[in-house]
């Protein structure tokens, strides 16, 4: 009675999920996606919103044009952009060396990224930095469900897909209650890889984050900072809101909460008495950054993209077009 027919079987309506199911749609496939939980509902809802390129020579020049690419996505389906600056800040006096390290690596974009001195740029208690250009905000919730509203998109919720097997020529992907047969079925299940492919899952890392949200205040005109490549990011809204994230691999033995709550303390002390809300979400990540974008080994029609990492809103575009010529390719 539930069940779905589709060409292309999209697991996890998270905004990696999204993507590739908007673009396989728009190229012309039937496509079903399901979640376990709500779309969007993973570690898409706790995303801070801020789309920007990744700070690594390998990775800058893809990632910016993906950015870009979202922002056209997010603008066409009613989800507006809003054009930011990041400032990338050094989070010890130690560390400086490294951040100007990567800015020499990246001479090859002039234009899209600087060595910041200014104090009148700079935060308080920071004395460099180095700005990227041409970065985005935008509600990667909201996005997610416009993009799952598609004509040729079935969205089904509360379906936790426990078995993907090939029957009879076909992808049957089972959950209780409801069988999804499709030609091809795509993972973009974030963490949640280990049922599918034990290989998969022991090549993926997994992060833990930290999400705080202030209760509306002031409205703060700092650029958006991102401290020591990530492992703290700070967001200030234009509803007054601050939101601050913190990362640490799994294994590190540092709770990313902890991690959060001292450097508020240290940094932001009348912030941190003004806590809306907190949250905690996992992530997967890969050794060097770039999302893990393939199809599995054995039989049938099952591919991947999972590996998005604490910067993921930056790659989705990229992931989703190599996703569709994958699948559209087989
Ligand atoms: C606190 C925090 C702040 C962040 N801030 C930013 C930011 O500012 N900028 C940025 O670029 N990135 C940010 N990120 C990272 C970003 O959120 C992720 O890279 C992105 O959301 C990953 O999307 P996804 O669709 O791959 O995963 P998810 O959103 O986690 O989606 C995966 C979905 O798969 C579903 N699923 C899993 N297994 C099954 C199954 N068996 N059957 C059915 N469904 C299944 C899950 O229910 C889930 O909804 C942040 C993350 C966190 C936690």
């Amino acid at each position: 009675m539930n069940d779905l027919d589709a060409d292309v079987l999209v697991i996890g309506a998270g905004i990696t999920g999204a993507m590739i199911a908007f673009e396989l749609a728009n190229q012309g496939a039937r496509v079903a996606v399901v979640d376990a939980q709500q779309a969007g509902g993973g570690a898409t809802r706790r995303a801070l919103s801020l789309a920007t390129p990744i700070l690594t020579p390998e990775h800058f020049g893809d990632t910016a044009r993906s950015v870009s690419r979202l922002a056209v996505i997010s603008a066409q389906n009613g989800v507006i952009p809003t054009n930011t600056s990041v400032l990338h800040v050094p989070g010890t006096s130690a560390r400086v060396e490294a951040l100007h390290t990567r800015f020499v690596e990246l001479n090859a974009h002039p234009a899209q990224v600087s060595w910041e001195t200014d104090p009148h740029t700079l935060p308080g208690g920071y004395e460099v930095g180095v700005i990227v250009r041409n970065c985005v905000m935008l509600d990667a919730h909201a996005l997610c469900l416009k993009l799952l509203a598609h004509k040729q998109i079935r969205l089904r919720e509360k379906v936790e897909i426990t078995d993907v097997r090939l029957h009879r020529g076909s992808m049957h992907a089972l959950a209780a209650g409801t069988t999804v047969r499709a030609g091809a079925v795509v993972l973009a299940t974030n963490a949640a890889v280990g049922l599918f492919s034990k290989q998969l899952a022991a090549n993926i890392r997994l992060s833990h984050g930290s999400q705080f949200v202030s209760k509306p205040g002031p409205v703060n005109r700092c650029l958006p900072l991102i401290i020591d490549g990530g492992r703290v990011n700070v967001v200030h809204g234009k509803d007054g809101r601050t939101q601050v994230a913190a990362w640490q691999p799994a294994g590190s033995g540092i709770n990313p909460a902890t991690d959060l709550s001292a450097w508020m303390k240290s940094r932001e002390p009348a912030l941190a008495e003004q806590t809306e809300s907190t949250a905690q979400a996992v992530l997967s990540t890969t050794e060097d950054g770039a999302p893990f974008v393939d199809r599995l080994d054995g039989d049938g029609n099952v591919f991947f993209a999972v590996g998005l990492g604490v910067f993921g809103l930056a790659w989705t575009a990229l992931v989703a077009e190599a996703m569709a010529e994958l699948v559209q390719g087989d």
